[in-house]
């Protein structure tokens, strides 16, 4: 086996870092609670490419806003088990795994420093049509604008956008980390392992 993935806590890395972990609550689309607790985890490589980006955006006037993170496997398979087939196309195959199953994808957006609101996209997050695509000409030229912002400045932090999720980036290195299965409760015991000073 190779050596244990080192874990970062998204919570712990920067005070202006926001969160709405919308698969803690019944809010997102699948209509129910799926995790225990709201958590976002990603592996400590991803985490620090995250928190460039994020720095990157401050000096800009905006911080970033995380809905998820690290997604053990048996969600992607819950999701992909009881949605229907037009939600399909927006879902990631059990079969292959998703990149947030490697502890190496996050779905977020902005929000502006001056107001502390999360900025307007063309879509809203998890809105599984046309207007969420990163060619969607609608919507106003502010909102194209944000969009396109975020877009580069994530691509030049190692994070790759996908075609049609504008909140949805996969860090450059996915394809080399395996798809998990922990809980976040078993995270958060690794986490502890890898804070003990005996351990460096
Ligand atoms: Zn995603």
């Amino acid at each position: 086996m190779k050596m244990k993935p080192m874990w970062t806590d998204l919570k712990k890395l920067h005070p202006l870092m926001k969160f709405d972990i919308v698969y803690a609550s019944p809010n997102n689309f699948f209509g129910s609670q799926v995790y225990a607790s709201p958590d976002a985890f990603l592996l400590s490589h991803v985490a620090e490419d995250l928190l460039q980006a994020h720095l990157e955006f401050l000096s800009l006037g905006y911080g970033i806003l995380i809905y998820d993170a690290y997604r053990p496997w048996s969600v992607t398979q819950l999701f992909w088990n009881q949605s229907s087939e037009d939600v399909r196309p927006y879902l990631a195959n059990p079969k292959t795994g998703s990149s947030h199953n490697r502890g190496c994808a996050v779905d977020c957006t902005l929000y502006k420093i001056e107001d502390q609101q999360a900025v307007t996209m063309p879509s809203a997050f998890d809105e599984m049509n046309e207007k969420s695509h990163l060619n969607y000409l609608g919507g106003s030229e502010a909102e194209r604008q944000v969009r396109d912002l975020f877009q580069s400045v994530m691509k030049r932090n190692q994070f790759q956008g996908i075609q049609n999720e504008w909140w949805h980036f996969n860090h450059t290195s996915h394809s080399q980390h395996l798809v998990m299965n922990f809980t976040f409760e078993e995270i958060r015991q690794v986490l502890q392992t890898q804070r003990r000073p005996d351990s460096k």
